[in-house]
């Protein structure tokens, strides 16, 4: 979305206020009306009375602007050393250039900010949302192609991928039977003591060494 730069600065006042007041409805009257005019033909703001509301879109709009603002701070100031007016005019001018990824890309240079200079939040990046996302997402596929021998239908196979047991005993049983990581089993029945064939062998577990037994490249 373009907007022009005074624009962009009242939304970047509006966020400011929303963060230090109780009150979605925001005053207006000292900012610029062609600029406010701008936002409201953008829908990104809406008139309530005398004073404006963020729509939702407005409010992403920014949050992002925000963001911008206070990581050019960050960089301004941990990487080049300035401070006071000298940072704020320099972040104010930098933000409006920063687009289309730089500010991620900042983000992950400063190892993700939490906080600017004045200690005021910086709204948290997408790029470090996406890659909490992205490894859940990974351990939720891991969980689910790795399961504890228990849960293997009859004829199911896969490898053995790792051994849990609570108890020491159990581990010292399950190695004993040669049951490593990397050995591929095949269940043949699950009741009433789970057998399972690996290699040339048949083996029998009880429930419990069998729930310590994990099972992955599930066939
Ligand atoms: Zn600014
Ligand atoms: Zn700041």
């Amino acid at each position: 979305m373009k907007i022009s730069e005074p624009a962009e600065e009242i939304l970047e006042k509006m966020w400011v206020f929303l963060e230090d007041e109780d009150d979605k409805l925001i005053p207006v009257n000292e900012y610029d009306k062609d600029a406010l005019r701008e936002l409201e033909s953008l829908m990104l703001i809406e008139y309530e009375g005398d004073k404006v509301q963020l729509t939702s879109e407005g409010f992403e709009e920014s949050k992002k602007i925000i963001r911008r603002h206070r990581l050019a701070e960050k960089l301004l100031h941990d990487v080049l050393g300035m401070s006071g007016e000298d940072m704020e005019t320099a972040a104010c001018n930098f933000e409006h250039i920063m687009e289309g990824g730089v500010e991620d890309s900042i983000c992950t240079v400063l190892f993700h900010p939490e906080e600017c200079p004045h200690g005021n939040p910086i709204p948290p990046c997408e790029c470090l949302e996406e890659a909490r996302k992205s490894a859940a997402e990974v351990k939720k596929v891991l969980e689910k192609s790795i399961l504890p021998l228990t849960k293997l239908k009859n004829g199911q196979s896969g490898k053995i991928v790792y051994i849990k047991s609570a108890k020491r005993e159990n581990l010292d049983t399950v190695l004993a039977m040669g049951l490593l990581p990397g050995r591929k089993v095949e269940v043949i029945r699950t009741s009433p003591s789970h057998v399972f064939q690996m290699e040339h062998t048949q083996i029998a577990v009880d429930r419990e060494i069998a729930e310590s037994i994990y099972i992955g490249e599930l066939n």
